[in-house]
């Protein structure tokens, strides 16, 4: 058993699906169908055999999985990845400044739900032991410490706001960082608007870091959300 999911959804069919997915990887799923029994699954189960993991989904028939989100947020630390129908940037950007860790859109793939769910769980486990510090992935080395930035074995000149940049999304490598917590991170509270700093400090990174700036590999963009580095190694 490498993980324990509370799979909120209510529709039968994909919920069978899922389920079955999940234990054939060796997660153990308790699964509900309402918000209501979900709610009493979380309150009933203990400590030591906890959820490790909620994938949630919005449209429930007793009202809307966000209030659930919020409760886990108040109340555990338990990492959340919603799936939804809804597609809305906004209700995306509400979702992950409001603590869910990832979103997925329906209909998803069971691999990429495998894949964001693995990620979802190192990082919790990350996020109790030592900060991310270092990142490696295809010939891209970022050592926060150190403040370097190696290409292909080659040292790449940053400036110091491109390096604020890409140490904020090496830190959450594999999972979206929303724009706003990009401006908020690397310019201030007072700049969550200016996404205009963002499009052009990507461009930047891009130039310096992609083969082909244009389409990116490595510096993923989330339409209307934000930007994703690939995981490390
Ligand atoms: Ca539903």
């Amino acid at each position: 058993m490498i993980g324990h999911v509370l799979l909120v959804e209510d529709d039968r069919e994909l919920r069978a699906t899922l389920r079955e997915a999940l234990e054939v990887e060796g997660y153990r799923v308790v699964a509900s169908a309402s918000l209501a029994d979900a709610r009493a699954v979380l309150a009933h189960a203990a400590p030591t055999q906890g959820i490790d993991l909620v994938l949630l989904d919005l449209g429930l028939p007793d009202g809307d999985g966000e209030s659930l989100l919020a409760a886990l947020r108040r109340e555990h630390s338990t990492p959340v990845i919603v799936i939804s129908a809804r597609e809305g940037d906004g209700s995306k950007i509400r979702l992950l400044d409001g603590g869910a860790d990832d979103y997925l859109v329906k209909p998803f793939s069971i691999g990429e739900l495998l894949a964001r769910l693995r990620v979802a769980l190192r990082h919790r486990g990350r996020a109790v032991a030592a900060a991310v510090i270092r990142y490696e992935h295809d010939g891209l080395i970022v050592d926060i410490a150190a403040h370097r930035v190696g290409l292909d074995g080659a040292d790449v000149h940053l400036t110091p706001t491109e390096f604020k940049l890409l140490a904020r999304l090496v830190r959450n490598a594999g999972q979206v960082v929303t724009h706003r917590q990009l401006l908020a991170d690397v310019w201030g509270a007072d700049f969550t608007e200016h996404t205009h700093y963002l499009r052009l400090y990507m461009a930047q990174l891009r130039a310096k870091l992609e083969a082909q700036p244009a389409e990116p590999r490595r510096l993923l963009t989330e339409p209307g959300v934000g930007y994703r580095l690939v995981e490390a190694d």
